[in-house]
């Protein structure tokens, strides 16, 4: 049985311009309060259906689209939300196969890694059905391991306890496995992320296309996606900085493994860049972690990348590549590029926008959905 709840008169609810989530402010609740995971029907002031969703009054979001339709997620819907999800990716071997509200599985985000598979529940609902979506992808992917990785913080937001399990409740070491024709040893259980950045894997293979014979420098490398491939590419020289101590002994690790040529040092950037203001490189990686994750923080953040851009291009010789990404949501594509360009005119700078680039299909853009929107870049010739 699906409730049926009306959004209130009032300003315009986000909802209702095709927002897949509602506030517990802008909606009325009446009657017992809908157990929290449960499927409710939303309706706008006039009656009219705005689809069906995930509950949770224990979340400032309360009500989570899964569907447009009046249908429950407890009948056939889960299952076939899956497996469009799957077919939607291809056959990747590595990359995301389920990516939350972009998929209509709102809070379910899985992880493919060749034959393992890990997985996030980050809503209430998506939580309490955690048993079956294990077992549906035991059947449609048959992984050797899931790992579920319920140690994100936003669980929190939602009431959730946080914790890293497997499925099969056995201990899982870090194995090696191939990632865009780099060797990495790849930690489900205790890596950052799910075990690797999966959204920039393209861009490393993409960014290596420009370095052969070049000096480069990867900042924010994590465990050397771009280093690596550079150096793989025929880079000069390859320096990859992190403050991530762990990423930095992966990225060794993993140059060993491969039998390339490149330095890791564990550092701040923006203290890296104040000390190392003489040196030269011919291509440079800016690949910094979300710095305006709300959105007091924009102003902040935009100092922060701009500061960035700016320090990076002082240390480019003439001719040198910038590949420069923001992976902040609220800063837009436009925002981005108009600090890129003040970097360069303080910087007194010249440069060509060799090409836009975005996030991977298997992250896919959301209409009506601007928090799916989040990944953008540039590279860019720095000519004079
Ligand atoms: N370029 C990587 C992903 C980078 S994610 C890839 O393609 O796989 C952002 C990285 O920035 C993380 O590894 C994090 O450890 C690191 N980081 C965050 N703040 C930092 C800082 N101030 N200085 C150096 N590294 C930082």
């Amino acid at each position: 049985m699906l409730r049926a709840l009306r959004i209130r008169p009032g300003p315009p609810a986000r909802a209702l311009l095709g927002h897949p989530w509602a506030f517990l402010g802008e909606i009325i609740v009446t009657g017992e309060q809908p157990e929290a995971g449960a499927c409710v029907e939303l309706m706008d002031p006039k009656g009219r259906s705005l689809g069906s969703g995930l509950w949770n009054p224990k979340s400032q979001i309360a009500w989570r689209r899964y569907s447009r339709r009046s249908v429950s997620l407890d009948g056939p819907l889960l299952e076939e939300l899956i497996t469009a999800a799957l077919k939607r990716r291809g056959d990747r071997q590595v990359g995301r196969l389920v990516w939350s509200e972009a998929d209509n599985l709102p809070g379910l985000v899985v992880d493919r890694y060749h034959d393992l598979l890990s997985v996030q529940a980050l809503t209430f609902g998506m939580d309490a059905r955690l048993d079956r979506i294990i077992e549906i992808l035991q059947r449609l992917v048959n992984p050797r391991e899931i790992v579920v990785r319920n140690d994100a913080s936003s669980r929190k937001l939602e009431g959730l306890e946080q914790h890293i399990r497997t499925a099969s409740g056995k201990a899982l070491e870090p194995s090696w496995m191939e990632v865009g024709g780099v060797q990495y040893l790849v930690d489900l259980v205790a890596g950052q992320k799910t075990g690797m950045y999966l959204d920039q894997i393209d861009q490393h293979v993409k960014v290596a296309t420009f370095a052969k014979g070049r000096r480069v420098l990867d900042t924010f490398c994590n465990q050397g996606g771009f280093a690596l491939a550079c150096a793989k590419a025929g880079a000069k020289s390859v320096l990859g900085i992190d403050s991530s101590e762990e990423a930095i002994v992966a990225a060794r690790t993993a140059a060993e493994r491969n039998g390339l040529s490149a330095t890791f040092e564990v550092a701040n950037v923006f203290d890296w860049f104040t000390e190392h203001r003489e040196a030269t490189f011919d291509l440079i990686i800016l690949d910094p972690p979300p710095f305006a994750r709300n959105k007091d923080a924009v102003e902040g953040a935009l100092r922060g990348y701009k500061e960035l851009n700016l320090r990076a291009m002082r240390l480019l010789a003439p001719g040198g590549i910038l590949a420069t990404y923001s992976c902040s949501h609220r800063v837009s594509e436009e925002m981005y590029l108009d600090l890129i360009e003040a970097a360069a005119s303080d910087a007194r700078r010249e440069g060509l926008v060799l090409e836009r680039t975005s996030q991977p299909a298997d992250h896919p853009v959301m209409l009506n959905f601007p928090e799916s929107r989040y990944l953008k870049g540039y590279i860019l010739e720095i000519r004079a």
